[in-house]
């Protein structure tokens, strides 16, 4: 499995080659960003997409972006293709930078560090997409938006990491995060889709959850194949008396949930509304994307 690590202008096979500054603020006080991207068959699915929430999120904490746009979206096909694989999972840091001890971000005048890594990707094991997954609603709240907008996706991950470890403890493969007024949000790193009496539903974006961009390909696909589907406030009691219910996202695609607190989904199996979204997607998924196996290389960002 090919790997390329990107680590402020220089490109690195080796992990142990690849070191961030013990002063990058990323580090010291989770002040950055990133994106979790894939690629299917040699092509970047939805990278104009990820490239634009990057700078969304960057827009979000006052981070000034190294290069426009094209030049980051260029130097992640080119780290891309340095790897000769066609299946990748790529992670897409961007850091206040290296500065002196202290949160103000105006002690990091090394400017933006730019970290990527594309490599092997980590996926549920393949009997979770025909068995499905056990969910339980957790008791850490969803951070409020007003304190963390769950549009900025940050380095400050513990919200959900914490949601995490409760679920683990519960032996469950994915916890469920409500908002403070009792609202489901999203999965601890997915979101959530519920089919009731043939509706596709899932909580719209003033609940506090990201909007994720497989959540959005899952809406377009339901456009596409006449599935009725709408962005609304679901409550646990709509989880627990769901038809089905899956989870999306960037390294999950769509997986979905048989038992959710405690309680049987539907029948307890994944139901047809899934399997035909999820075939959708996957067809989807090979179908389209930034190619880059055969590109040229490009020059990197500047350090
Ligand atoms: N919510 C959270 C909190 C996430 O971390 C992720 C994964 N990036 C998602 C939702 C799913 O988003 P996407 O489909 O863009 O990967």
């Amino acid at each position: 499995m090919g790997m390329c690590l990107y680590v402020k202008g220089a490109f690195h096979t080796r992990r142990e080659e690849a070191m961030i500054p013990l002063h990058d603020h990323g580090l010291l006080y989770g002040d950055g960003i990133f994106e979790g991207i894939r690629s299917y068959r040699g092509r970047i699915f939805r990278l104009d997409e990820h490239i634009d929430r990057l700078y969304r999120s960057a827009q979000g904490i006052q981070l000034d972006m190294p290069g426009t746009r094209a030049e980051m979206k260029a130097l992640v096909v080119d780290t891309c293709r340095r790897t000769g694989d066609e299946n990748l999972y790529i992670r897409l840091v961007v850091t206040r930078g290296t500065g002196d001890m202290g949160i103000d971000p105006r002690k990091c005048r090394s400017g933006p560090g730019v970290y990527i890594i594309a490599g092997g990707i980590q996926l549920y094991p393949p009997e979770k997409y025909d068995k499905g997954l056990r969910v339980v609603t957790v008791s850490t709240r969803r951070n409020r938006v007003d304190a963390l907008p769950a549009q900025i996706k940050s380095l400050n991950y513990l919200n959900n990491i914490l949601g995490k470890i409760e679920a683990n403890q519960r032996a469950a493969d994915e916890g469920i995060m409500l908002n403070g007024e009792g609202y489901v949000t999203e999965g601890t790193a997915d979101n959530v889709f519920i089919v009731r009496r043939g509706e596709l539903l899932t909580p719209s974006e003033h609940y506090g959850l990201l909007v994720g961009i497989t959540r959005g390909v899952v809406l377009q696909l339901a456009a596409d194949l006449g599935i009725p589907a709408r962005e609304c406030g679901l409550i646990v009691h709509d989880l627990v008396t769901a038809d089905e219910m899956f989870l999306t996202g960037t390294g999950a695609e769509l997986v979905p949930v048989v038992e959710y607190d405690g309680r049987p989904v539907g029948d307890g199996r994944p139901g047809p509304v899934f399997r035909r979204l999820l075939h959708a997607f996957r067809e989807r998924c090979l179908g389209e994307g930034e190619p880059y196996l055969e590109v040229v290389a490009r020059t990197s960002l500047a350090p």
